[in-house]
């Protein structure tokens, strides 16, 4: 089934790209190609190429349209309000957000990967490409209507 997002995805990609014909390789804006008269079209996104269906060029338009979201900057700001400002080992005393990732940075990552993945279930964050990057819901839902 697909999500409401998605839906909105798809739309907003039609509007940006042109059917194309792969056998005659011309653009086909009426969604008929008026030479082989054929509608099983490619997706042609000027300035990229044409694909198969419309994912590559809603992850084209949206890598080109918002900046991903810096999961780092994210993480250390939620450990920065969870636990104390510094912390204490022995006789030093350390930045605490510093000494997690410095001390550990695998626990750190994997921490910080399941943070992230938990605001993508509240759907907070969305990722198109299988989770390498991500993007403020928000942000991705402006952009689509104010299309
Ligand atoms: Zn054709």
């Amino acid at each position: 089934m697909k999500t409401e997002i998605q839906e909105k995805l798809e739309t907003f990609a039609r509007k940006r790209t042109i059917p194309y014909c792969s056998s005659d390789h011309i653009e086909c804006p009426t969604g008929r190609c008026p030479k082989c008269f054929s509608d099983d079209l490619m997706t042609l996104h000027r300035g990229y190429g044409p694909d198969w269906g419309l994912e590559t060029a809603i992850r084209e338009i949206i890598s080109e349209e918002l900046t991903p979201i810096n999961t780092d900057e994210i993480f250390e700001e939620l450990i920065r309000d969870i636990y104390p400002e510094t912390t204490t080992i022995g006789y030093l005393t350390y930045d605490t957000a510093t000494a997690l990732r410095e001390l550990d940075p695998v626990a750190w990552d994997l921490a910080k990967s399941e943070h992230i993945d938990s605001l993508e279930s509240d759907e907070q964050v969305i990722s198109l490409d299988g989770g390498c990057t991500h993007f403020w819901t928000h942000d991705l839902e402006t952009l689509l209507e104010h299309e």
